[in-house]
């Protein structure tokens, strides 16, 4: 496993007050509106959702394991995990298969139904803001320091200073420790994480246990791979055809506006 020195979140449940900044942030930074309280669930629109469950605010978003199942599944390389923590999915490469929300242990991605050409849609850990220095949105608008953002190993270690230092405040477990082989979001709850509808994931990495089971299935990653692979070609061709005709559209407009003018 890779030990770089990336970059976590770690976010505390019995500090949220359920204000929805985090949630209002995400969306103005994604240019995905500002509406948090049509925010339901995680969906195509949403990449981060804050819902309330007997009286704790719980927070979803895209763990950013640091072994990725929907990294190691993914047949034409749409998704690539950063070095400084950021799973990051580019559209341009996707072939729509979708086996990448199939083998999240988490079942975070979502996929664009309505669209002509749609995407796989998840938390991108704010990598841009990342890469210029930044934290990531949701952070820089928490009010409580619900959620805080740096190295992995130092918010791991101030997650066990807060359960030792606070045993009645919390339940006494790090969720993304060690779940998928650990992740870079990191949770502290006041009650059990299955209470609050948290998957039990088991504490390996699951890349290799998925691409068994993917093997299993006769000629998925073959014959099917190869059927897929004609169909992002013909997905990539029609948004070549797509451009090329909305091209020649323009001049034919610039031309009529021409003659009109003279
Ligand atoms: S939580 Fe799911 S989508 Fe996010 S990095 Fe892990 S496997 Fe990929
Ligand atoms: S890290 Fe960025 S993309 Fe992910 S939930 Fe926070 S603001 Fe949204
Ligand atoms: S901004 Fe902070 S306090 Fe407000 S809902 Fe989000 S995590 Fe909770």
């Amino acid at each position: 496993m890779a030990l770089v020195r990336s970059n976590a979140l770690l976010i505390d449940f019995t500090r949220c007050i359920g204000c929805k900044e985090c949630v209002v942030a995400c969306l103005v930074e994604h240019g995905l509106g500002d509406d948090a309280e049509a925010v339901t669930g995680l969906s195509s629109r949403a990449l981060t959702a804050l819902t309330e469950r007997d009286g704790v605010y719980v927070r979803q978003l895209c763990r950013h394991c640091l072994t990725p199942s929907c990294v190691s599944v993914c047949p034409v390389e749409a998704f690539t995990k950063t070095p400084e923590g950021p799973v990051v999915y580019d559209a341009s490469r996707c072939m729509g298969c979708r086996y990448c929300m199939q083998a999240c242990p988490f079942g975070i991605p979502k996929y664009e139904w309505d669209k002509p050409v749609p995407a796989v849609v998840k938390c991108d850990f704010c990598a841009a803001r990342q890469a210029a220095g930044k934290p990531t949105a949701c952070t820089e608008a928490c009010p409580e320091e619900a959620t805080v953002f740096g190295p992995r190993d130092e918010l791991l270690a101030e997650a066990h200073r807060r359960l030792a230092e606070e045993p009645g405040r919390y339940y006494q477990h790090v969720y993304g420790e060690s779940e998928a082989g650990g992740t870079a979001i990191l949770f502290l709850s006041p009650v059990a994480f299955e209470d609050l509808g948290f998957r039990s994931v088991a504490g390996e990495p699951l890349p290799a246990l998925t691409a068994a089971a993917l093997e299993k299935i006769p000629g998925i990653l073959s014959i099917g791979g190869a059927v897929l692979a004609g169909i992002w070609w013909i997905t990539q061709r029609r948004d070549e055809v797509a451009r090329a005709e909305r091209a020649e559209e323009a001049a034919a407009h610039e031309e009529e506006d021409h003659n009109a003018r003279s």
